[in-house]
């Protein structure tokens, strides 16, 4: 959903900044404006500069390099959550990861870090090919935020950054029957959440203990072993719904 505006569907933008009362989008922008979704003159667009808010331009006219636009109005983004939920993901095989990004933005989860750990078969940085797939999942579900990704995380440097949460869902499927259920860990009121999930092969033992030192239990998400993008999609699905972001 790029946005509606007057009942029309608008596009959706994102750039550093949105310039009042004249703005001006050139390169890529420009041309997936102009060559792309061949707008025309007297058009309006929605520019997001990431502050939560859409700012609505009319499209005044073209050139080679550029194309001008004329501030209309700014409205605040009704879509962004107010929770902010990080999504820690182990790097997966393939083009998961990016599935699971594209989903996990959809969601409305705010910042994403991909770590490895020691069964990780994926070692490669993907922080561009992850970050693209966040800035188009942010145009298509009308978000004015497209969601923090950060570099590459190591599982320590995963575990230093628990600390900072208001509640920690740390997905261990081992932790079935005997481990914390999700509305055990999640209140509802919470401001800040982290969700955490494995690589194909699941954390080793010694993860899950030094987890568990640092005071982050393991959480089930159900009797089933689900796969890894799987497990984050779901429990950030159902961290959002006991959160109250989906009444
Ligand atoms: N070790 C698993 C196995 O025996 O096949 C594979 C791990 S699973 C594919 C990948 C990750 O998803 C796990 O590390 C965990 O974070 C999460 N996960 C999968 N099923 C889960 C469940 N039932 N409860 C909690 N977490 C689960």
């Amino acid at each position: 959903m790029d946005g509606i505006c007057g009942g029309e569907k608008v596009r959706r933008f994102f750039a550093e900044k949105a310039d009042i009362p004249v703005m001006r989008l050139t390169g890529d922008e420009r041309r997936h404006l102009a060559d792309v979704l061949r707008a025309r003159q007297g058009e309006r667009i929605i520019v997001c500069p990431n502050d939560g808010y859409d700012y609505v331009y009319e499209i005044t006219a073209f050139d080679k390099s550029s194309v001008t636009l004329s501030f209309v109005s700014r409205e605040f983004n009704l879509t962004e959550p107010s929770l902010f939920l990080c999504a820690y993901i182990a790097l997966l095989k393939g083009d998961k990861t990016e599935f699971e990004v594209q989903k996990l933005t959809e969601l409305g989860v705010r910042r994403i870090v991909p770590f490895i750990s020691e069964r990780t078969v994926c070692r490669s940085e993907k922080s561009v090919r992850l970050r693209r797939a966040a800035h188009e999942a942010s145009k298509q579900c009308g978000r004015a935020v497209i969601p923090d990704i950060t570099e590459t995380a190591t599982f320590e440097e995963v575990l230093a950054e628990l600390r900072g949460y208001d509640s920690v869902v740390f997905s261990y499927e081992g932790a079935y029957g005997n481990g914390k259920r999700i509305n055990e860990v999640i209140n509802g009121g919470e401001k800040r959440v982290a969700l955490v999930t494995g690589p194909e092969g699941g954390f080793s033992d010694g993860e899950v203990a030094r987890a568990a030192d640092e005071g982050f239990c393991g959480v089930t998400l159900g009797k089933r072993i689900l796969r890894a993008e799987t497990a984050a999609i779901a429990g950030a699905a159902v961290i959002m719904q006991l959160c109250g972001e989906w009444k």
